[in-house]
């Protein structure tokens, strides 16, 4: 059985219908309100032409980064430093998007990698901790040296005065049912969200101690610490650098980022993948996997069930997305676990296990 309005399933966490079919979430969801352009032309214009850089961008390769950077540079006429976080499991075409904005737009840009190949060591670290012990809601632990990348983003805009930073995350992809498995509610303001979030964690890793271990530990806490613009040293560290989220402001909308970007940077997905959201990030087919198999529920069933809440979708159109988009590329998750020393067949195994222990209960 799947929402009469959305498309989640009812093996989403959390989920109950009313009579007609209709889920919670989509009874208790809100709109989403821009700012619009005018406010946005108001902060940009009160920093402009400061330093040798207007703003930073957090550019990943993906659609809505460097869209971003597209409009800062080609609408608004902004000096863009653009900041890139080069992880081991980056898809390549995201690196060749990349490097197509830096030639096109000529905008400088920033490439990091954190040192002691810290990223796959923790990534490794952490997806044993949950094949030892699985739980959905610390399927997003492998990715947690993505997390701290709001430290460097102010580490740099303070080495070059800069005092506005972009990001392209869009209303929309604030998954659901991550949070509900953490024991967050769907719609809990930002404060109400860090607190909730480090309960969950907490719990979570005193039932896997794992979690814990001296290696992973460090990183752990700094990626909460840094986890987003609102998280709390992020919030402290950055109090003079102005975050701002262009989807708040403009309302986004899937064609026109995708038009724009394809036809003035030569922007690409991969022809192997039917989807262009998040693809940049190779990691995201294995979480994707591990949803899909445990809980037949996915990253995308949740975002395109937002876009119908919002209007911006046809259900129509969301089925048939969800139809071609959720299959498991079993290539592509058996490449990143081969980065990390995991077999295809000891991950399928731990899932395996999972299902059984689970339809016993
Ligand atoms: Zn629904």
């Amino acid at each position: 059985m799947i929402c009469s309005r959305c498309v989640l399933p009812s093996t989403t966490p959390g989920i109950s219908f009313d009579d007609k079919g209709v889920c919670n979430y989509c009874h208790k969801s809100k709109s989403v309100k821009f700012a619009g352009e005018e406010a946005l032309l108001e902060v940009i214009n009160r920093f402009r032409g400061q330093g040798r850089y207007d703003c930073i961008v957090a550019l990943s390769g993906g659609r809505d980064s460097s869209y971003v950077v597209l409009k800062a540079v080609r609408d608004y006429k902004l000096k863009v430093l653009a900041f890139n976080y080069r992880n081991p499991f980056t898809h390549p075409v995201a690196s060749e998007n990349i490097r197509r904005i830096q030639k096109r737009l000529g905008v400088d840009l920033v490439q990091l990698e954190f040192p002691g190949d810290i990223h796959r060591r923790t990534m490794r670290h952490n997806l044993i901790a949950w094949m030892r012990k699985p739980s959905l809601a610390m399927v997003p632990m492998m990715c947690v040296a993505c997390k701290m990348l709001w430290k460097p983003i102010l580490d740099i805009a303070s080495r070059h005065n800069i005092k506005v930073a972009f990001s392209g995350s869009n209303p929309y992809e604030q998954t659901t049912f991550k949070r509900e498995l953490l024991g967050i509610d769907a719609e809990a303001s930002v404060a109400r969200y860090y607190t909730g979030y480090i309960f969950g964690l907490v719990r979570e890793s005193l039932s896997n101690v794992r979690y814990l271990a001296p290696e992973v530990l460090p990183t752990t806490v700094k990626g909460y610490m840094f986890s987003g613009p609102q998280a709390p040293m992020v919030r402290m560290m950055g109090k003079d650098l102005i975050k701002v989220s262009l989807f708040k402001y403009l309302p986004w909308n899937e064609k026109k980022v995708l038009t724009r970007i394809r036809e003035e940077v030569g922007w690409e997905s991969p022809p192997d993948n039917p989807c262009t959201w998040r693809f940049d990030c190779t990691v995201e087919e294995v979480k994707h996997y591990i949803y899909h198999k445990l809980m037949g529920v996915t990253e995308k069933d949740d975002f395109y069930s937002r876009l119908i809440r919002a209007g911006v979708m046809s259900r129509k159109e969301a089925l048939k997305r969800i139809e071609r988009e959720n299959a498991v590329n079993v290539e592509a998750v058996e490449a990143v676990l081969a980065e990390v020393g995991i077999s295809f067949r000891q991950l399928d195994q731990t899932l395996e296990r999972y299902l059984e222990s689970h339809s016993e209960k």
